[in-house]
């Protein structure tokens, strides 16, 4: 099956490069408006797949998209000095109505995976612009903070991430809601969890916890200028889930009516792309955090005329 991304920077190649590794796709196609960059990426990421699996690594227009069953979409701008964060979302929105039209025409029976930052304003843009049907266009929202959340508690309280079951929710972004009060280790509650090891995890813990996941992406760019194997990670998970109708629940981003904006809840995902929104149980406190950052994400719906 085929996967195409577009955008080729930091991110769109570190996904075709996670794709090829997990040898999630039979052909993966790179396009970007820089065509020398998406065809020198494409030419280093095909020489991997000796040592993957023989998967068919190309780059090239639009029109390279066809019959693609899954479209990565990282194209946009970094931040640049100077630049508010609503011109930013301003110039992002403009390039991905226009990407999103060719990838339609292109693509039309593709599942549209959005990583473009601030994602779930994107997706909600790549939504109302491609005129697919519900469940088809979802962005990666938390998924990498989720992933994050999941990965600090293990390490905290010594055990390996598989047995850590918490879900981060709401805006990729300042206003995200880590959900402690249904976090899981191994079947119980972290503090029975916690106890029963002998140890103890309080809130001063806690805090520490929300701050390396909330400000993670802050500290590695501030270190190496910018994200992208974990998102790339979680890219090519959530390719695998649709090419393989795998029904995983994950916190992507979609369209939400209650809140009136895209934003990340668990939901399950399979080959259609996101077939349901799924509750998760929170406490009050949790609740009106989540409700806050909808209220962020629909006032820079409203900043931009979505
Ligand atoms: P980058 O600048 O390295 O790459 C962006 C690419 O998009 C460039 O190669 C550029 O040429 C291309 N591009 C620009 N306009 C285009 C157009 N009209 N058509 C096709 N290609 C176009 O940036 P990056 O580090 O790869 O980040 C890409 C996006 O992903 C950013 O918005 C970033 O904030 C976001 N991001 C999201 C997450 C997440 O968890 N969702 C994590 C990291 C980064």
């Amino acid at each position: 099956m085929k996967v195409g991304v577009v955008g080729a920077g930091f991110v769109g190649a570190a996904a075709a490069n996670a794709l090829v590794l997990r040898h999630v796709a039979t052909d993966v196609v790179l396009v970007d408006v820089n065509e020398t960059k998406a065809a020198a990426e494409a030419a280093d990421i095909a020489h991997v797949t000796p040592f993957s699996a023989p998967v068919r690594v190309g780059a090239g227009g639009y029109e390279q998209l066809a019959g693609s069953a899954v479209v990565v979409i990282t194209a946009g701008r970094a931040q640049q000095p100077g630049q508010s964060r609503l011109e930013l979302l301003r110039a992002n929105a403009r390039i991905l109505r226009s990407v999103v039209a060719e990838v339609v025409a292109a693509a039309p029976d593709a599942v549209l995976l959005v990583a473009t930052n601030p994602v779930d304003v994107m997706t909600r843009v790549i939504e109302q612009h491609a005129g697919l049907g519900g469940g088809r266009v979802f962005g990666t929202g938390t998924m990498l903070d989720t992933a994050r959340f999941r990965q600090i508690v293990a390490a905290r309280v010594g055990v390996d991430v598989t047995h850590v079951h918490g879900y981060v929710v709401g805006e990729h972004g300042d206003s995200e809601v880590l959900i402690w009060s249904s976090l899981d280790v191994a079947g119980r509650h972290l503090a029975a969890f916690v106890h029963a090891m002998g140890g103890a995890f309080g809130q001063e813990d806690r805090a520490e916890v929300e701050d390396e996941v909330v400000n993670a992406a802050e500290r590695i760019i501030r270190g190496k200028g910018a994200t992208y194997y974990g998102v790339a990670a979680a890219i090519a998970g959530a390719v695998e889930v649709i090419l393989r109708n795998r029904r995983s629940i994950m916190t992507v981003s979609a369209w939400t009516p209650e809140y009136g904006c895209s934003l990340s809840l668990p939901r399950l995902v399979s080959g259609p792309g996101v077939i349901r929104e799924l509750g998760v149980s929170m406490d009050g406190g949790e609740r009106s955090r989540l409700e806050r950052s909808a209220e962020i994400l629909r006032g820079a719906l409203a900043q931009i005329g979505t």
